[in-house]
């Protein structure tokens, strides 16, 4: 025998209320996932250095290592070992020719070797290491050091820019740091004056404390 209407409606109504309360809730917010912010992995040159290099065709080339009938530099590598410890590119740059060799010229000692081209291409570290210079000078242009320990530096001059890149900063062997330019207090054609120098970095002297050698000595060894 089922209860009166009158004695179950209140119960019947209360739970019309309840299933309405919860029918009228919106749908539960799902709570966002906490963003995983991952470090960005380090720039990864993706650059690969000349494996063979000839001197400029039309350029007087001083100082120019032995070279075969269609101008390509003989026992030419990609890479040159230093103090026993440090691989650096003998050619830092995207495309070019040699324009100057290592050694006496006009008087003066030519104490690295001159990349050559017409546009301005890429110029890339040549190893490993941490800027220590960046500067713009009269006789260099724009220039950068970087040190690659060891005792081992490299010099990059006359960079149309060398945007981004601070003394302390790190570089990767292969990372684009400038881009090829002209830039020095006389007009020079655009050129990479690239040097190659060994020595305790002096606070007063700084690079020019260093002792250079040629980029393009000791062909074979590699
Ligand atoms: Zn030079």
């Amino acid at each position: 025998m089922s209860p009166p209407l009158r004695l179950v409606a209140p119960y019947l109504l209360l739970a019309a209320c309840i299933a309405g309360i919860y029918a009228l809730q919106p749908a539960p917010v799902v709570a966002p996932a906490p963003e995983v912010v991952e470090a960005l992995p380090p720039p990864t040159p993706t650059f690969t250095f000349p494996v063979s290099m000839a001197l400029c065709p039309t350029l007087n080339v001083a100082n120019a290592p032995p070279s075969d009938a269609s101008l390509h530099i003989i026992g030419y590598t990609a890479l040159i070992e230093v103090n026993a410890a440090v691989m650096l590119a003998r050619a830092p740059v995207e495309q070019a020719c040699v324009s100057s060799g290592f050694g006496a010229r006009n008087g003066q000692t030519h104490t690295g070797i001159d990349y050559y081209n017409l546009e301005p291409v890429g110029i890339y570290a040549a190893g490993d290491g941490i800027v220590r210079e960046a500067v713009t000078r009269a006789d260099f242009g724009n220039m950068l050091v970087i040190d690659h320990g060891h005792g081992v530096f490299t010099r990059y001059a006359h960079l149309d820019n060398f945007d981004g890149m601070e003394v302390g900063g790190a570089v990767l062997s292969g990372q684009v740091i400038g881009v090829m330019g002209n830039t020095a207090a006389t007009t020079i054609p655009r050129h990479l004056h690239y040097e190659i120098l060994t020595g305790d970095w002096g606070e007063l002297a700084g690079s020019f404390a260093l002792t250079p050698i040629d980029p393009l000595a000791f062909m074979g060894q590699n």
